[in-house]
This record gives C-alpha cells, sequence and structure tokens, in this order.
C-alpha cells in the first residue's frame, strides 16, 4: 500500500526518509533502526540520529505515529498509524514481535463506567515466550 504524504506537514528529505521508512515497515521500529534502515537505504553517511528523532516528533505532533515503550525495554518504538491497527505478542527472551491476527479488544466488553469517556484507540500488548524460545527451555 501506498501512503500519501500527510497534509500540513512541511516536506523536508529527512522526513521523507523516515516516512519511507515507516509506513514500509512490519513492525514497530526504535529511533535506532530507523536510523539504520534510512542510512542503508539513502547511503547518506551525514545523517544523524538526532534529525530521525526531530522528523519522529514532527510526525508525532500531527498526531501521525504511535510511539510505546515495550515492557522490559529502554527505546520507544514508533509505528505508523494505519487504518487497520495491530498487536503485537512480544517474546520476552527473544524480543520477537508476532503481529495478532486480530485485535483482542474487539472480543472483550468494555466496561460500562465509560459512559462519559468516548473511547478513540487503545494500546496493547502481549507478552510471554515464542514457541522457539519455549522448545528452548525445554531442552535446557
Ligand atoms: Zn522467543
Ligand atoms: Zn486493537
Amino acid at each position: 500500500m501506498e501512503y500519501q504524504w500527510p497534509s500540513g506537514i512541511k516536506r523536508t528529505r529527512q522526513r521523507e526518509d523516515v516516512f519511507r521508512v515507516l509506513t514500509q515497515a512490519e513492525e514497530p521500529m526504535t529511533a535506532m533502526e530507523i536510523y539504520h534502515r534510512v542510512v542503508a537505504e539513502t547511503k547518506d553517511t551525514n545523517y544523524a540520529i538526532s534529525t530521525i528523532y526531530r522528523s519522529l516528533s514532527a510526525f508525532e505532533e500531527h498526531n501521525l505515529i504511535e510511539k510505546t515503550t515495550l515492557m522490559g525495554e529502554d527505546m520507544a518504538v514508533y509505528e505508523w498509524k494505519r487504518e487497520q491497527h495491530k498487536h503485537y505478542a512480544i517474546c520476552l527472551n527473544c524480543r520477537r514481535k508476532i503481529p495478532l491476527k486480530e485485535c483482542p479488544m474487539e472480543h472483550i466488553p468494555i466496561c460500562t463506567n465509560l459512559d462519559e469517556f468516548t473511547i478513540t484507540g487503545h494500546k496493547l500488548e502481549l507478552y510471554g515466550y515464542c514457541k522457539g524460545c519455549q522448545s528452548q527451555e525445554k531442552n535446557n
């Protein structure tokens, strides 16, 4: 799927690079991962990590990206907000992120004390151990 440049955001080459990487990413990425991807794609060795952070905060101000700090990690991960949002099961051992096939929230009745609150979104991550790490445990 091709993403249109978001209206209302000044277009710079650096922002375009971050935009391209984020909209093509299969899963949430840290600023460092975005940085390495951008450098690998552009072959531009003058890139600085601070440039990536600046572009990210511009997108964040416009509510275009989701910033999450996953349990047990120091660095935040960033994901482009898509119409079809995703959730991940994250392995506590190898940090693999496995996308869930559907949104679990669709199956969870929301408690009714939220009459005075309009829900516009949610965040949810599942933690545990992936198949590979489970069998490793058994062998040890
Ligand atoms: Zn694992
Ligand atoms: Zn959901």
